[in-house]
């Protein structure tokens, strides 16, 4: 339940009852019938163990997401270190137990343009694929050519998603909603 808050602990009860509210609301928008469901996925934190992730898929968690700190909402308690030793047992954990890794990947440093934080990201994303070569990966929801050429490059265990929306608009489309903002420009293009 990656963008919860309060977070919600992952015990099969709350499992099932994520899932089944879920689909009530699926259903109270859409009433036909789907043959798609809920899959329950865990926020990988700093903090997060390997007896942790075992025990979310034992409660049902199909896979686990990983926000970069500070990318998306609520992710303020997301991953700081993606190389700690900590978190390196967490991804070897996932990756022996057959459970995805889904990454929110886009790194958010100071003079990183919002607009290339995904490409910020991919060195990590290599480094994890090399790293973890039987981990599977998806990279998610993902923008940008140079990202859909790395995840081509990175064979079998790395996939990606896309999200039509986000596809949809580009930074013109910011300044036609909000004619009278001022002309914003890279750090290195400022005078
Ligand atoms: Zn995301």
């Amino acid at each position: 339940m990656p963008h919860a808050r309060p977070h919600v602990a992952l015990t099969e009860g709350n499992t099932q009852r994520c899932r089944t509210e879920t689909l009530r609301a699926l259903k109270s928008i859409y009433p036909c019938e789907y043959s798609c469901g809920p899959l329950i996925a865990i926020k990988i934190r700093d903090t997060t163990t390997p007896q942790m992730v075992a025990e979310a898929q034992h409660a049902g968690a199909v896979a686990g997401k990983v926000y970069p700190v500070g990318v998306t909402t609520n992710s303020d308690e997301g991953l700081r270190d993606f190389h700690g030793a900590g978190i390196t047992e967490t991804f070897r954990a996932m990756q022996d137990l057959g459970m995805p890794l889904l990454i929110h990947g886009e790194l958010d440093q100071k003079c990183t343009l919002v607009t290339k934080r995904e490409a910020a990201f991919l060195p990590t994303l290599f480094m994890l694929a090399e790293r973890f070569p039987r981990l599977r990966i998806v990279l998610e929801h993902i923008s940008t050519r140079v990202a859909v050429g790395s995840v081509l490059q990175l064979g079998d265990t790395v996939a990606a998603t896309i999200t039509a929306h986000h596809l949809c608009l580009t930074l013109n489309d910011v300044r036609l909603r909000h004619p009278a903002t001022p002309r914003l420009y890279a750090h290195a293009e400022r005078i």
